[in-house]
């Protein structure tokens, strides 16, 4: 997988993407982040990217032609897509990290100041993506948040392989609560069954835990969840919870 990344600030992209499990992908040849600055696709003194609106009003915009350069210096594979990270486009979630795992590029676009000039959306057609419904000062957050969620998806970039499968939203459910060493902090006690050493308990205990958080916390998710064919464990655990009504 390889993440071609267009931005003004290449070293935000350099410094998150060279640690921890990133960094460690990176070195094993999983994946390849390559930051590409719209800078270097510009002729006069000051490397100038943006420019004032026309029709006036605050704030700089992105000019078309650094950005398209730098889009069209980037070879494209076959299986890629063109992304533009913008507080204007569809909500990310993990149902687009899994689908966006299943490419061989990704080219993001970082915007900053206002904008983009509405050019670079016409003739590019990129993919528009948020990261959620507020206003940032860049789109490197929002390409960071999709290289690290990408990533932690592909095969062997975590230290199991099954890690994934158990976290959050990849089961429909939010994952179970987690707990280390020592049993007693505090006076807060880790749950007894998780000290039993029993793993057909531990596992109906967590899933228990994983349901009633889903249920408290996530309503849209537990109605998804309820509909989905529920297994004859999950039906006996909504009664215990009292979720599920007795017919
Ligand atoms: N004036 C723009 C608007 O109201 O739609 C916002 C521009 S914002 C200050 C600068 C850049 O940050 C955007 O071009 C985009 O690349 C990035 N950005 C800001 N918020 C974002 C979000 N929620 N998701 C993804 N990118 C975002």
């Amino acid at each position: 997988m390889r993440f071609d990344v267009i931005t003004l600030f290449p070293e935000l992209i350099e410094t998150y993407c060279s640690s921890s499990i990133i960094g460690r992908a990176q070195k094993q040849d999983l994946i390849a982040v390559n930051p590409i600055n719209p800078r270097d696709f510009t002729s006069d003194k000051h490397r100038t990217v943006d420019d004032t609106p026309y029709g006036g009003g605050a704030g700089m915009v992105l000019m078309c032609d650094p950005i398209f350069q730098a889009v069209e210096s980037v070879e494209r594979q076959e299986n890629s897509e063109l992304i533009m990270l913008t507080p204007q486009g569809e909500i990310y979630n993990h149902e687009t990290a899994k689908e966006l795992s299943k490419k061989d590029q990704l080219i993001l676009i970082c915007g900053h100041y206002e904008g983009f000039d509405e050019r670079i959306r016409e003739g590019l057609k990129p993919r528009e993506i948020s990261i959620g419904d507020y206003v940032l000062t860049g789109g490197e957050l929002g390409a960071l948040a999709i290289i690290d969620s990408v990533t932690r998806l592909l095969p062997g970039t975590l230290g199991k392989d099954e890690s994934a499968i158990h976290d959050s939203f990849f089961s429909g459910l939010l994952e179970h609560p987690h707990y280390t060493r020592p049993p007693e902090y505090r006076e807060m006690k880790v749950p007894d069954v998780l000290l039993s050493g029993n793993h057909k308990e531990i596992d109906k205990y967590r899933r228990k835990q994983s349901i009633k958080r889903t249920y408290e916390r996530r309503s849209d998710l537990f109605k998804i969840f309820e509909k989905s064919g529920l297994s004859k464990e999950d039906k006996i655990i909504l009664k215990e919870l009292g979720y599920l009504q007795e017919k």
